[in-house]
């Protein structure tokens, strides 16, 4: 081959290689990354751009915009941090911490990352502050009762009976070296009530350390929003309506750096003769939870906590749930009742704002 053709030959596979580069990149759905207004001071002449992108993951769609001089490299590493959390949390994906110390229950500890280990603990620091309404070890009426899958079913009271005996959070042996033991056979944790929480606060570790400019994050149902707008206003976040006939949102709250997050029973149920039956589960009943609560939401600027307690007051009715709240700092709760009552932490009363007139606005 002359020289000429030689160069020619290398400069088309630099193009091709590059173009492949470009391609794969934009798995993350990048939507615009544009220069945007700021409220950076004036020496600082980097320009911040935005960048949107969205994955399935964890079975629901993640949303994610960042504002930063480096948008598009932060969203992707975001995304990446997402998915290693889903593979070390995820019930079903074989290889996941979870999986292993569900496979393994009864029989051996197995070791598994600092990161597991760390939700552990805080999972059983939540099942002691609720009593026990929260609990990872709920696996097993979980599968049950298989809300959310085609096996979906009301299972008889023997089998709910039997099952209640595998759902117990003080038989999660923490070993030392970040070795985890399932104390009984047929035991099973299920951290889907917290791990959304917990992978939010994970990227918004993250993006402070990066010193991100802002960002906005929604995890179906579970929104993080990482410090204020870019133009220097609040976040607006929207509580979704139980009652979807009433419109999409109940109230807005405003704020910066906090959480969002709302348990309800809209989204994943099925209805057997005229009875809906809803995927929070009460692990002393081995029910769906009955306490009058439609839907439940925390707001807090840490993510685990609001997602752990959205789904424990979903259970422990309003009285509890505000003893438990009150006694907690930067945890502010709106919760809303079959009969269209809305309790509201007092603490929220200056920067939530109900858009509906059917909810009768009790502060707590
Ligand atoms: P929340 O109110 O926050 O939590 C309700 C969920 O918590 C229930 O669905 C149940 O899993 C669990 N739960 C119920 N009762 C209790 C209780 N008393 N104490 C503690 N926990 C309770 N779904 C799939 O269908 N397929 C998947 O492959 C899958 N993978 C996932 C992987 C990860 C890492 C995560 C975090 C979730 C995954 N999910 C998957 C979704 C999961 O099963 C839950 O349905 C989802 O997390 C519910 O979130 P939520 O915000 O709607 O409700
Ligand atoms: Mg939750």
């Amino acid at each position: 081959m002359n020289y000429k053709r030689f160069l020619v030959a290398i400069i088309i596979l630099i193009f091709i290689i590059g173009g492949v580069y470009f391609i794969g990149n934009n798995n993350v759905n990048n939507e615009t990354e544009t220069p945007e207004p700021t409220n950076n001071n004036a020496n600082n002449t980097a320009e911040v751009t935005k960048s949107d992108g969205s994955e399935f993951l964890m079975d629901t769609l993640v949303r994610l915009r960042v504002h930063d001089e480096n948008s598009q490299a932060v969203l992707e590493e975001t995304f990446n941090k997402l998915r290693y959390i889903e593979d070390k949390l995820s019930k079903t994906i074989s290889e996941s911490d979870v999986y292993k110390i569900n496979e393994n229950a009864g029989e051996k500890a197995v070791k598994v990352s600092e990161d597991t280990y760390k939700l552990l603990q805080e999972s059983i620091n939540f099942a002691e502050r609720t009593e026990g309404a929260f609990d990872p070890t709920i696996g097993p009426l979980v599968s049950l009762w298989g809300i959310g899958t085609e096996d979906a079913k009301v299972p008889s009271e023997e089998e709910i009976k039997n099952t209640i005996q595998k759902v117990d959070y003080t038989k999660i042996e923490l070993q030392e070296d970040n070795m985890v033991f399932l104390k009984e056979k047929g035991m099973s944790i299920d951290l889907g009530a917290i791990a959304k929480g917990y992978a939010a606060d994970y990227i918004l570790d993250y993006l402070n350390q990066k010193d991100v400019e802002s960002a906005f994050i929604n995890m179906g149902g579970n929104v993080s929003v990482h410090r204020n707008k870019v133009d220097g206003t609040l976040w607006s976040i929207g509580i979704q309506d139980p009652d979807q006939s009433r419109g999409n949102i109940i109230a807005v709250v405003e704020g910066e750096d906090m959480s969002v997050v709302t348990s309800g029973n809209y989204e994943r149920y099925f209805t057997q003769n005229g009875v809906r039956y809803h995927h929070i589960i009460n692990p002393e009943t081995g029910y769906p939870a009955r306490k009058g609560i439609v839907s439940s939401t925390v707001i807090s600027n840490n993510s685990s906590y609001a997602d752990a307690l959205s789904t424990s007051f979903y259970i422990l009715g309003v009285e509890k749930s505000f003893e438990i709240a009150n006694k907690m700092e930067d945890i502010n709760v709106v919760l809303v009742t079959e009969d269209d009552q809305a309790y509201v932490s007092e603490a929220l009363k200056e920067r939530i704002r109900f858009t509906v007139d059917e909810l009768e606005v009790i502060y707590r």
